[in-house]
């Protein structure tokens, strides 16, 4: 497969917490005197969003849209004790969730039971999400001021047992409703055995977003979490050429919303 760079799509914006927002840690160790279910945390003890939560939603928001979770097109990406994680993965060479999200080398088994090998249709990986850091100011005096921790609330919720009526209240950290953190993305252009993806990808990838808006990010998402905006939109195109000479950037399209984005 021949494979040529033609040129980057930078799509830098906020995302703005509309709800309060549940980045769990996973399963880590309770420190003591600590909250039962943190939010991830950066080296300064700041609230951010990881790349790889807002990759793996959109991937899997994406595979919904494009009709790709089908028994014979999941594979199992992690083995679990009481069951592997599926997500959608394929060799199918024009596989649009695939091309933009990536696809690994090597042999994957179907959910379906199957094997299957990728290994001839692996192009690298066009898209690439960053960290996303807290925009501190976002987090205003006031805000500050009706917080639990510096940053964050903590919620109490309450699991209600059914027959005693007992109720087993646990603590939840969330990053509060109008937090916002800087994003940045990145879709790369190529040209894939003389086939030019023009703006395919970064389309794409907008409608991702677009997907992301109506559903969640993070935890807790059907139970009031985890609503996000994507506001003061950018999108950038740097050609080979603006890499060779330091030119300046094509502005693709900017916005203040995903509604205004003309795009
Ligand atoms: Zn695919």
């Amino acid at each position: 497969m021949d494979v040529i760079l033609k040129g980057k799509y930078i799509i830098s914006c906020k995302i703005k917490a509309v709800t309060g927002l549940h980045i769990g840690e996973g399963n880590n160790s309770l420190e003591i005197g600590g909250i039962d279910n943190s939010v991830v945390k950066d080296a300064e003890g700041k609230p951010y969003i990881p790349g790889s939560s807002l990759k793996g939603k959109m991937r899997s928001l994406m595979e919904f849209a494009e009709g790709k979770v089908k028994e014979n097109l999941l594979v199992e990406t992690k083995k679990e004790k009481d069951g592997g994680i599926y997500i959608h993965m394929c060799g199918d060479k024009s596989c649009i969730v695939c091309g933009l999200f990536g696809r690994n080398h090597g042999k994957h088994t179907l959910k379906n039971g199957s094997e299957s090998d990728f290994t001839d249709s692996v192009v690298p990986t066009r898209l690439i999400v960053r960290d996303a850091k807290l925009i501190e100011d976002s987090i205003t005096e006031e805000m500050k001021e009706n917080l639990d921790l510096e940053w964050t609330e903590v919620k109490f919720e309450n699991n209600i047992d059914r027959i005693t009526s007992q109720a087993h209240p646990r603590q939840s950290e969330r990053v509060p409703a109008g937090a916002e953190f800087e994003a940045e993305f990145v879709v790369n252009r190529l040209e894939v055995d003389g086939k030019d993806d023009g703006d395919t990808f970064v389309k794409k990838f907008v409608q991702a977003m677009r997907l992301l808006e109506d559903d969640y990010l993070g935890g807790q998402g059907t139970r009031g979490n985890g609503k996000v905006q994507f506001v003061d939109i950018k999108i950038l195109y740097k050609d080979r050429e603006a890499y060779l000479n330091a030119a300046q950037p094509k502005v693709v399209a900017q916005a203040k919303d995903l509604k205004n984005l003309q795009f």
